[in-house]
């Protein structure tokens, strides 16, 4: 549990490690912070100073991200009474953050009591390292929340941490990740390859919540982490899940929601939570892929950006049915990752179309007949000038994934 005693005020080194905002100066001694006196309660000395916020002692900072958490979740009315979370646990400091704000909130007294069940599932990406799987599994036992591991590389049916052993003996897991493994070596980018991963966990998570038939998953996605992603997304050109991919709720999925209820929270804020309530996150800071370091000035301004393009995509074609019908595409979603299927009258996408095929047919006949290389542009974008059934059903993103992996998806 957290320990957000006053005393603590005193501790040289967490007083240091804190102080790291410009209007604060970094390099004064811990007896000039100390004369700071928290803004918010006018009593305790302050022990944090947030960019855009006053100084603030460690219990004011702590009931302040908590707030922001339960605003969070409460204002967007999305989750009912008494219903079955599932919290996805990565080993990052934000999802240790997320585990511990939740375990809060679900055992504070009955009027402050956030009234849920909370089942916790940790993806195995780290395939037969069995020693950080007890690390982790030792990490998760002081929380008291059921804990389920789920192999990346398997077939999304998780396994319950106690029977940890059954799981790393399964003869199938390790056949259906080598499978993985050999598939994912054919990814020719290091930009697929992400891409690839980060749609896969959200395969694996969905299926795993359908096993357990949890109908919420909470992300431990923090502001910098979801600034990250939509850069991505724009670059990948994945705008017809970018709206879902930064949210506070993706609705791609009917009966099961990703929740993201940090995700305004700062990274500095992640590293105050865990340093104010002694959260010994060293050892499992390592199974964090990558970390961004994005200031917030140019996290407000990508989100401003990301907002103007989301809107854009709201326009849907009024025949879809009849044109689905004629193009033999079975569904609206793509079926990887399950956004909708981006390409129905639009003219970026084409003009995408149409300078691929360009490059490919650089003689000079083919290219001299412009209209009839719009019209391969227009076959090829609606999927007409293949028999390829999993190419239509793809997003625009999810195509360019498809062809980097050799026209074959790891689904
Ligand atoms: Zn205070
Ligand atoms: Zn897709």
């Amino acid at each position: 549990m957290c320990s957000i005693g006053e005393d603590d005020f005193g501790d040289e080194g967490g007083a240091h490690a804190m102080i790291k905002d410009n209007e604060m100066d970094t390099s004064c001694e811990v007896d000039q912070v100390e004369k700071i006196v928290c803004k918010k309660c006018n009593q305790n000395l302050a022990a944090v100073k947030i960019q855009f916020r006053d100084a603030e002692c460690q219990n004011c900072f702590l009931m302040n991200v908590r707030h922001k958490f339960r605003a969070t979740l409460g204002s967007s009315k999305l989750i009912p009474k008494d219903s079955e979370i599932l919290i996805l646990f990565d080993g990052s400091n934000a999802s240790i953050v997320l585990a511990d704000m939740l375990h809060y909130a679900q055992t504070q007294n009955n009027f402050k009591k956030l009234h849920c069940s909370t089942k916790l599932l940790y993806i195995d990406e780290d395939f037969g390292h069995n020693l950080d799987l007890k690390e982790i599994e030792n990490f998760l036992r002081k929380y008291n929340f059921e804990s389920y591991i789920v192999s990346l590389g398997g077939n999304g049916d998780p396994v319950n941490f106690k029977e940890i052993l059954n799981y790393i003996q399964n003869p199938q897991r390790k056949s259906e990740e080598e499978n993985f493994q050999t598939e994912f070596g054919n990814i020719k980018t290091l930009t697929s390859q992400q891409d690839y991963l980060e749609r896969r966990r959200k395969v694996i998570l969905k299926k795993a919540a359908d096993f357990l038939d949890i109908k919420f998953i909470f992300l431990p996605d923090t502001t910098s982490d979801l600034a990250v992603t939509l850069l991505t997304d724009v670059s990948l050109g994945r705008g017809a899940s970018m709206a879902d991919d930064v949210s506070l709720c993706d609705n791609r999925y009917e009966n099961v929601k990703f929740v993201r209820p940090i995700k305004d929270l700062l990274p500095q804020e992640i590293e105050c939570y865990l340093k104010f309530c002694n959260l010994n996150h060293t050892e499992l800071s390592e199974h964090i892929p990558y970390g961004s370091n994005l200031e917030s000035d140019a996290i407000s301004t990508i989100f401003r950006v990301g907002e103007k393009i989301a809107v854009n995509k709201k326009n849907q074609d009024v025949n879809l049915e009849s044109t689905l019908e004629k193009l033999n595409i079975s569904s609206t979603k793509c079926m990887f990752c399950n956004a909708n299927l981006d390409f129905f009258d639009s003219n970026t996408l084409l003009a995408i179309e149409f300078s691929r095929l360009a490059s490919e047919n650089t003689d000079s006949e083919n290219l001299d007949n412009l209209d009839s290389l719009e019209k391969r542009a227009w076959e090829s974008l609606y999927g007409e000038s293949t028999n390829d059934k999993i190419l239509k059903n793809l997003c625009h993103g999810c195509r360019n994934l498809y062809r980097d992996c050799g026209n074959y998806l790891y689904m």
